[in-house]
C-alpha cells in the first residue's frame, strides 16, 4: 500500500514537473523568437551599412574589417554571382594588357621606339627619348613604363644615379600597383631601390624600404594577380631573412616586421575562408534563389581547417544596388553575451528562475537544473552551448516546488488513506457477512428450538390427558390451559417469524385505524400476563388520563408491545416488577416498559435492533430467543412515523420507550 502511495506522489511529482518544464520550454520559446529576431535584424543592419558604406569607400587593410559590432569577427560580401568582392579578390592574371585608347596610339608607338633601342641596346638613344617623352602629359601606365624603360637602360649605362631616380619615381607615381597587368613594374621597383641602397652600405635605409614595400603589398594585393603575389611574397621572405642579422632584435624595425608578417598569415587565411564560403555558396545556390528564407538570413556553421565558422548569410537586394550576399563570421560568445543573454534575462522567466548559458553541452548539470533549452534557428551558430534553466533558491519556483511537494504529499496520504478506507470497509464487509450467517444459522437453531418447547409440552400434555392419566378434573383443565398457553406462545412466535420475513421483503402492510392505545396497551398486558409462568414478575401498568387517539395498525402495536414485555420478562429476575407507562411527551405517544433486569452493555445498545443481533451473555443462562423481535418493534416504530428509545445500565434493568407521534 505504501509502495502505491508512494508510486502515485512519484508519479504525480513527475507529472507537475513535466508541466513545468514544458511550461518554461514554451515561454524559452517565444524569447527566444524575439532574441533571434533582434539579432537578425541587427545582422541586416550591420550588412547594408557595411556594403553601402563600402561601395564608396575605397578599401584599406581589406583582409581586416573593422565594424562597430564586437561580435562581428570578419565580414564577406560577394555580388549576385558569388563573386568575392569585399574582401577584393586577387586580380585575373592578363598576358597583355589592356588595348589603348586611339589618341594614345601614336605615344605608344613612340614608346615602343624607345623599347626597340633599349632591347638594340642604344641605352643612350633610349634614355633621351625617355626624357623627352616624359615631359610630356602622359598617363599613369605610361609614365611608369618610360620610367622603367629609363632605369634600366641608365643603370646599362652605369649612371646609377639616373637609374635610382627613375626607379624611386614609379615607386610614387604608382604607390598602389596598380600598373601590375601583364607586369608589376612598381612592384619590381621597389627591390630594385632596395638593392641600390645595400650595395651602398646603408641596410637601415634599405630595411625600411623593404618593410614600406611589404606594407604596400599587403594593402594593394588585389592588384597583382595571385602568383604575382606570392613571387613577391617569397621574394620579400628571402629579404627579411637576409637582414636578420643586422635588425635590433628588439627595435622598432623587429615589431614592424613581425606585425607586417602577422597581417600576411591573416590575410592568407581570409582570402581561404573567402574561398570555402564560395564554394558552400555554389552548393547552396537553389536555397539562394529559390527558397530564399523569407528573412534572407541564413545560419550556419562552415569547417575551414581546423576551425568552423559560426556564419550568418544575408542577402540585400535592395536598391540602388544589383543584390549582393554579405557573410557575416559571428563571434558566438559576443553574440550570446550581446544578444542572448540580456534577451534572456530581461525576459518573464528570468523573475522566477536563473537562466544561464552552459558553453559546454557535455557539462553536467546542476543539480537545480529543470531542463535545457537550444536557441531555435540560430543554434547552429552555438552548437556547443545550450540555455540551463534552474530552479532558484528561496524564489517563487522553490515555493511552488515545496508546495508540490507537499501537495504530492498530501496527495499520497489521501491515496493510502482511500486504499486503507477501502480495504476496511471490504474487510468490515466481510465480518458483517460471516457475522450474519453465523447469526442466521444461530436464530434457525434458536427459533427451531422455541418451536420445539411448545410442540412438545403440548403434545405431553395432550397425551395425559388422551391416555386418561390425569383423572382429577383440576388437574385436567390445567392441563387444558397450559395446552392452549403453549400454542398461544407458539403462534405469536410464528407471528414474529411471518412478520418479520413480511418486512424482510417489504411485503409488509400496515393497516392504520384511529386507535384507542389505552384499551390496546391493557389487553395486550393481559394477554401476556396470561401467558406468564406462575409467580412471575409482576407488572404494574400507569396510564396517564386523557390519552389522545392515534392513527396506527391496532395488530403491529400489540405485536410490538408483547415482544417489549417479552424481553422484560425474558431478561430480568423472576418476581421483579415491569413497569408499562402510557405517557405524552413532546408530541409523542410514549409506551414505556421498564424492567430491572440484566440491563444491556453500552457496546451493544447501538446494534440490539440489528437482525438477529443477541447480547453475548453468560453461555450458562441460555435464555431462548430469536434476535428478530427488537428489529420487528423497531420497523413498526418507523412504519407509524416513530421511533424506539432505550435507556439502560448494565445490572440496573432497561427502558424501552415505544414513541408515537399523535399527530398534534
Ligand atoms: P431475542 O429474541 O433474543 O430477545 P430481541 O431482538 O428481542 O431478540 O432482542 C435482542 C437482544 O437484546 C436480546 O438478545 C437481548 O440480549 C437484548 N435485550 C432485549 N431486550 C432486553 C431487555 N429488556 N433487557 C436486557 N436485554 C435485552
Amino acid at each position: 500500500m505504501s509502495y502505491v502511495g508512494l508510486r502515485s506522489i512519484a508519479r504525480e511529482q513527475e507529472l507537475q514537473r513535466g508541466l513545468l518544464i514544458q511550461g518554461i520550454g514554451r515561454s524559452l520559446g517565444f524569447e527566444i523568437d524575439g532574441i533571434e529576431q533582434r539579432l537578425e535584424e541587427a545582422e541586416k543592419h550591420t550588412a547594408r551599412e557595411f556594403l553601402f558604406s563600402r561601395r564608396v569607400l575605397p578599401p584599406s587593410n581589406p583582409e581586416k574589417v573593422n565594424t562597430p559590432d564586437p561580435w562581428i569577427e570578419r565580414v564577406f560580401v560577394f555580388d549576385a554571382f558569388l563573386n568575392l568582392q569585399i574582401p577584393p579578390p586577387f586580380a585575373a592574371e592578363r598576358l597583355e594588357r589592356d588595348a589603348s585608347p586611339l589618341r594614345e596610339s601614336l605615344r605608344q608607338r613612340r614608346i615602343d621606339q624607345v623599347r626597340q633601342l633599349e632591347l638594340k641596346g642604344d641605352f643612350g638613344a633610349a634614355v633621351s627619348s625617355c626624357q623627352q617623352i616624359l615631359t610630356e602629359h602622359l598617363s599613369l601606365r605610361s609614365k611608369v613604363v618610360l620610367n622603367t624603360y629609363l632605369a634600366r637602360s641608365a643603370a646599362a649605362l652605369g649612371n646609377r644615379l639616373l637609374a635610382r631616380r627613375a626607379y624611386d619615381a614609379i615607386i610614387r607615381a604608382d604607390s598602389t600597383l596598380l600598373i601590375s597587368q601583364p607586369i608589376p613594374y612598381a612592384a619590381f621597383a621597389w627591390f630594385e631601390v632596395v638593392d641600390d641602397l645595400l650595395n651602398q652600405g646603408r641596410a637601415s635605409d634599405a630595411l625600411q624600404k623593404t618593410t614600406q614595400f611589404y606594407r604596400c603589398l599587403l594593402d594593394f594585393y588585389y592588384h597583382l594577380s595571385s602568383s604575382q603575389y606570392d613571387y613577391f611574397s617569397r621574394k620579400l621572405h628571402s629579404l627579411t631573412k637576409s637582414f636578420e642579422r643586422t635588425i635590433d632584435p628588439g627595435g622598432e624595425a623587429r615589431t614592424t616586421l613581425i606585425s607586417l608578417e602577422e597581417r600576411e598569415r591573416l590575410l592568407a587565411n581570409t582570402l581561404r575562408q573567402a574561398e570555402e564560403i564560395r564554394s558552400w555558396l555554389r552548393t547552396q545556390g537553389g536555397v539562394l534563389y529559390v527558397r530564399n528564407p523569407p528573412t534572407g538570413i541564413i545560419h550556419h556553421s562552415l569547417p575551414v581547417g581546423e576551425r568552423t565558422l559560426p556564419i550568418s548569410l544575408i542577402s540585400i537586394d535592395d536598391p540602388p544596388g544589383p543584390r549582393h550576399w554579405v557573410v557575416l563570421v559571428v563571434l558566438p560568445e559576443e553574440v550570446q553575451r550581446e544578444f542572448v543573454l540580456p534577451g534572456l534575462q530581461s525576459g518573464d522567466l528570468a523573475d522566477g528562475f536563473d537562466i544561464t548559458l552552459r558553453r559546454d553541452s557535455s557539462q553536467r548539470a546542476s543539480q537545480t537544473e529543470l531542463a535545457s533549452f537550444t536557441m531555435n534557428k540560430t543554434s547552429v551558430l552555438f552548437p556547443s552551448s545550450v540555455i540551463s534553466v534552474s530552479a532558484r533558491q528561496t524564489t517563487t519556483v522553490e515555493i511552488l516546488g515545496v508546495q508540490t511537494s507537499l501537495l504530492s504529499i498530501g496527495f499520497g496520504v489521501l491515496v493510502v488513506g482511500i486504499v486503507l478506507l477501502g480495504i476496511l470497509i471490504i474487510y468490515r464487509d466481510i465480518r458483517r457477512e460471516e457475522e450474519l450467517s453465523s447469526m442466521k444459522s444461530e436464530f434457525i437453531s434458536n427459533v427451531s428450538h422455541e418451536l420445539k418447547t411448545p410442540i412438545a409440552a403440548i403434545r405431553m400434555l395432550a397425551d395425559n390427558l388422551r391416555q386418561s392419566r390425569v383423572p382429577e378434573e383440576a388437574r385436567k383443565m390445567e392441563y387444558y390451559h397450559l395446552i392452549s398457553k403453549e400454542s398461544a406462545r407458539l403462534s405469536h412466535l410464528i407471528e414474529n417469524i411471518l412478520d418479520f420475513a413480511r418486512i424482510e421483503e417489504k411485503r409488509k402492510a400496515y393497516h392504520l385505524e384511529r386507535c384507542d392505545v389505552s384499551s390496546l396497551v391493557s389487553e395486550t398486558v393481559r394477554q401476556f400476563t396470561s401467558l406468564m409462568e406462575e409467580k412471575s414478575q409482576r407488572i404494574e401498568m400507569t396510564l396517564e388520563e386523557p390519552l389522545p387517539e392515534v392513527l396506527a395498525d391496532p395488530e403491529a402495536l400489540a405485536l410490538a408491545l408483547f415482544n417489549l414485555l417479552d424481553n422484560a420478562a425474558k431478561y430480568s429476575e423472576k418476581e421483579s416488577q415491569i413497569n408499562v407507562r402510557v405517557l405524552r411527551n413532546d408530541g409523542f405517544l410514549c409506551i414505556e416498559v421498564e424492567d430491572h433486569g440484566v440491563g444491556i452493555p453500552k457496546k451493544d445498545q447501538a446494534r440490539i435492533f440489528e437482525k438477529f443481533y443477541r447480547v453475548q451473555r453468560d453461555a450458562g443462562k441460555r435464555i431462548p430467543g430469536s434476535g428478530i423481535g427488537l428489529t420487528l418493534i423497531k420497523e413498526i416504530a418507523e412504519a407509524h412515523n416513530g421511533r424506539v428509545e432505550l435507556k439502560s445500565d448494565t445490572g440496573a434493568g432497561s427502558t424501552f420507550r415505544l414513541m408515537l407521534p399523535t399527530g398534534g
